[in-house]
This record gives C-alpha cells, sequence and structure tokens, in this order.
C-alpha cells in the first residue's frame, strides 16, 4: 500500500496585500497553510506552487491579510458575562437610571425571589443624571432579590440592600473611600474596589452561565479577528480549571494566556500567587492553545472612574482621592517572590503613584537578583518622561490600551489636563525603544481591534471628537505591530506567532479592505472576513 502525506498546501491566500509583520515589515500577496503551520509566504508565483487538487485557494482581491490580532489585556470570562448571563446597561444604549431600573424591574418580574440580578455597563458621567444609581433605587426596582450594577470599568458597583446584607458591608470593613456613605453615615450601595471585588465573591454563577459567557466571548472574538487573548483576571483558581474545559470541549478556540491573579481583590490574589509559586512550578507550563502567564496585581483603581492613584491630584476635582491598593512594601515581596521564582510579574497600574511603586519593586528585584525577565506593567496610564526611562532601563514591557480613548479622551482632558500628554503615551514608547503591545481591556471597551488601532492613531473621543495628546498619536504599521507580533513577545510567544512567517502557527486574518490603502479614517469600518487558528478557519463573513 502506498501512502504518503501531501506536499501541497491545504489553503492558499493569493492576490492581495498581506502585512507580515516580520523584522523588515515585508508586504508581499500571498501564504501558504499546511497543517496548523505557515508553510509560505511570499509573492503569488512563489506561493502558488504550493497549490494541488485538494488545495483550497483564496483569492483577497487585494485585501489585508495580517497574523491574527491579539489582545494583550482582555477579560474573556467576563465580556462573555456581559454578552451572555448579566444585565447589558451600557450608557449608549440605556443612557438614563429610569430606564436602567426598567430593565432591573423587568428581570426581577422573570427571576425567583432570592436569587441575584446582575447587571453591568453603565458610567455615571454618561448618564442624563449624572450620578450613580443608588441602593434605594434598587431596593424599590427588586425589593426581593440582591442586585449587583457594576460600572464599565469593574472597578465600582451598586449594590441593593438584599446585596450588602448578603456581603455583610459595613464601611469599617474596608478601607476609607470603598464604601460609600450619605452625610447620615448610611451607605449609599456604591462600593468601589476591593470592596467591590470582594461582592464578585458572594455572586454566584453556574458551570453552565460559565460555558456559555466562554462562548459568547469566543464567538465575538472570532468576529473581530482576534486569535490570541491575554485574560488579564477572571475568578481565579475556580475558573482556571473551567477555561481549560472549555478549551477541551471546543467552547473556546482562541489562544489563552491568562494572568495568575484573582478577581475577587488583594487578600485572594496574594493567596494564590503565593500557592502557585509554593508548588515549585516552572513559568511558562501550558501549550500553544492554553499557557499560565505573568503574576499579576492589582495595584490601584480606573482611568475613567476615575479612581487611579495619581502622584498630584485631579484636575477637576482636588479632593478626590485615588486608590492605591497596595503599600510599595507589600509589591516589592511579591513582585520579589515571583521574580525569584523565576515568574515573570505584571500589574494593573493606571495612575503615576501606582505605576511608580510597580517601577520601584521591580527595580529591586532585579537588582538583588538580576536575571533575564519579560516583566510588565498592564494599562500604565499616567507618567512621566522620568518615569519612562526607568521603565526602559529596567527592561519592562507596557500593555497599552489606547482604545481607552475612543470612549474617554474628553473625560480625561478633564481629570487629568496636560497629564493626557503622557497617557498611554505610545509615541514616547516608541522613541525609547519600550515593546508595548496593545489591549481592549474588554469588557470595558469592545473587543474589535479596529477601535484600537484607530485610536493608537487618533486618540479621539467617539462622542465629542476630542483629542486627548495630540503629541502620542502614531502611524498603522506601529500599531499593527503592537497587536500582533508584541502582543506575542509580551507573553513570551513571539518564537511561533504574531507575525506571518513559515513555520510559525497558521492564526491569521481577512480583513474586509486593504487597511493600507484607505484613509484610516475609516479603520473602524473595516470589518474581520475570515479568522484562522490553528489553520483552520473558523469564522468567515
Ligand atoms: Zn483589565
Amino acid at each position: 500500500m502506498n501512502k504518503s502525506i501531501s506536499m501541497y498546501a491545504d489553503v492558499v491566500f493569493h492576490n492581495g496585500s498581506v502585512i507580515t509583520v516580520d523584522n523588515s515589515d515585508n508586504i508581499c500577496q500571498a501564504a501558504a497553510v499546511k497543517g496548523n503551520i505557515i508553510a509560505a509566504v511570499g509573492d503569488n508565483e512563489f506561493v502558488e506552487k504550493w497549490i494541488g487538487p485538494e488545495t483550497e485557494v483564496i483569492d483577497l482581491k487585494g485585501r489585508t491579510l495580517l497574523p491574527g490580532f491579539i489582545d494583550a489585556h482582555m477579560h474573556l470570562g467576563m465580556r462573555g458575562q456581559n454578552a451572555a448571563v448579566i444585565i447589558d446597561c451600557n450608557s449608549d444604549d440605556v443612557p438614563t437610571i429610569g430606564g436602567i431600573m426598567e430593565k432591573i424591574r423587568e428581570a426581577a418580574e422573570k427571576t425567583p425571589k432570592g436569587t441575584w440580578i446582575k447587571a453591568t455597563g453603565y458610567e455615571q458621567s454618561k448618564l442624563k443624571e449624572g450620578r450613580h444609581p443608588t441602593r434605594d433605587e434598587l431596593d424599590e426596582v427588586a425589593p426581593n432579590h440582591p442586585v449587583q450594577l457594576t460600572r464599565c470599568c469593574l472597578h465600582m458597583g451598586v449594590y441593593n440592600t438584599l446585596a450588602l446584607e448578603a456581603g455583610e458591608i459595613s464601611p469599617e470593613k474596608f478601607a476609607p473611600g470603598e464604601v460609600i456613605v450619605d452625610e447620615n453615615g448610611r451607605m449609599t450601595g456604591l462600593l468601589k474596589e476591593t470592596a467591590c471585588t470582594y461582592m464578585w465573591d458572594i455572586v454566584k454563577y453556574t458551570r453552565e452561565e460559565y460555558m456559555a459567557s466562554f462562548k459568547a466571548c469566543n464567538d465575538l472574538l472570532l468576529e473581530h479577528g482576534v486569535t490570541s487573548v491575554c485574560d488579564a483576571s477572571f475568578f481565579g483558581e475556580q475558573t482556571i480549571g473551567l477555561y481549560q474545559d472549555a478549551i477541551n470541549e471546543g467552547i473556546i478556540n482562541v489562544r489563552m494566556y491568562p494572568l495568575v491573579y484573582h478577581a475577587y481583590g488583594k487578600a485572594k490574589t496574594i493567596w494564590w500567587i503565593n500557592q502557585l509559586l509554593d508548588t515549585g512550578l516552572k513559568a511558562g507550563i501550558g501549550d500553544e492553545f492554553f499557557r499560565l502567564g505573568h503574576v499579576k496585581i492589582l495595584l490601584d483603581g480606573s482611568s475613567s472612574g476615575p479612581s487611579a492613584a495619581t502622584r498630584e491630584p485631579y484636575s477637576h476635582d482636588p479632593d478626590l482621592e485615588g486608590i492605591l491598593i497596595y503599600t510599595q512594601e507589600e509589591a516589592d515581596e511579591i513582585v520579589m517572590k515571583a521574580h525569584n521564582c523565576g515568574w515573570n510579574v505584571t500589574c494593573h497600574a493606571v495612575g503615576d503613584k501606582a505605576v511608580e511603586v510597580m517601577v520601584n519593586a521591580i527595580e529591586k528585584a532585579v537588582t538583588a537578583n538580576p536575571r533575564l525577565h519579560r516583566h510588565r506593567i498592564d494599562h500604565c496610564g499616567l507618567q512621566d518622561i522620568e518615569l519612562i526611562r526607568r521603565i526602559k532601563e529596567l527592561n519592562i514591557s507596557v500593555v497599552s490600551n489606547p482604545g481607552f480613548f475612543h470612549e474617554n479622551a474628553e473625560a480625561y482632558t478633564k481629570y487629568y489636563g496636560d497629564r493626557v500628554n503622557y497617557m498611554f503615551p505610545l509615541k514616547s514608547y516608541l522613541e525609547h525603544g519600550i515593546t508595548v503591545a496593545l489591549g481592549s481591556d474588554s469588557p470595558v471597551i469592545e473587543v474589535d481591534p479596529m477601535i484600537g488601532l484607530y485610536s493608537a492613531l487618533f486618540r479621539e473621543d467617539k462622542r465629542s471628537g476630542v483629542v486627548a495628546g495630540e503629541c502620542q498619536k502614531i502611524g498603522l504599521m506601529d500599531a499593527i505591530r503592537m497587536y500582533t507580533i508584541n502582543g506575542a513577545y509580551v507573553s513570551c510567544e513571539e518564537d511561533i506567532k504574531g507575525s506571518l512567517e513559515a513555520g510559525k502557527l497558521a492564526d491569521m486574518v481577512v480583513l474586509s479592505e486593504n487597511i493600507l490603502e484607505i484613509p484610516p479614517e475609516n479603520l473602524k469600518s473595516v470589518k474581520t472576513d475570515i479568522t484562522m487558528i490553528d489553520g483552520k478557519i473558523l469564522y468567515r463573513r
């Protein structure tokens, strides 16, 4: 019996604008895929030799073929929950508190008494009333159900009386400013940071709800050409196994790099990181579909809340305190331990006070124990030139979120004044040779990489058109690099993915246009036509 493996490709893309994102930024016309690997990339003539009788040939007709997008910071489980099992109250679609309450009343009518009602997505500054909803308003529409209504950033949320009781919440239990009270000392229902993340542990989800969430987010990612994600947090040790089940069952197809972090707050995070490090497990464990990522700590609040820990007062309200969750000593201790165990570390740091804490902690760790590392800072919202220099010197990478400008450029200008010129400063990172990858931080903003690319170029508020930090705009090729190969770099996987080169994993995306030729203003309307992961076409528009 004569049997052999075909010498031809399974799929050939040709007649396109193939942005390889290789070291020389080569643009070519065609690519061939065999199995799960890229077999050839080059001009039409070179690649067409790979076409055999069984090869699927896809005529790109001039469209762009790119490495699959790598979202270097998003929350797959949380985005999925919003899509599948949580009431969506985003302020574009539900612009009034009355509208939110109507949705919750409807849910209460359909939900058995005593069962949690979960809603999310409001942004108080975009609500007509210009304030957070209250516990009393929630009590009025859902007196018999515990209710969680989180703000779009998930760093804050409003809870009704039954929910506060379920969590045994009191102002004394948390740091000042985290449990909000009125002038009579009565809780308004608004919980911030640690008090809010603590409540994540009280609100329960079933396995079916988790799996439905993962599927919903996976579908969304495929629809937008995202082939790998760094999952920046979910519910720690109890969901990490669920992610693996979902991958094995084909519910999640995108490659995952989950950070070692716990969404239930600081105490749980420290516990979980220590548990893991104490096993003696080495960093990098996993495979190309699921690899355990950096150790992550959450250092401060959010940029739009605003609750980020800033060195100077907020520009719009000098009395507003940012929230720094770890002391320098606490951050030093955990960073040092992870570094000494051979793990890479990252953090959520938005305000410059928080960024400085992380830079200090990494500096101490690498000074005490110099070794090659891939430590990074996620968000790295505010900084000055001095911090940028230190980030470069310490060889720290950054995961930035220019897409935030799309939602918040106007608010940032109000909150941070001239500091927006060093906010998510992509141009400065390029000038200093700092490796920067991009993430949507979805569900904070939408997963669509086109919004991230557009915002890296324009830094513009989608509603008012206000531009924040004109001087930090960058060009499209640099932005594409940040959303592909640099995303691979910050998860230590640049050898296997992130560019279209022979021998790499066949993760790629066909866009609806040639994005190097359309006016950049039109980037946001570009769609994903085909998404391929591991050589398989998983989405066609
Ligand atoms: Zn995040």
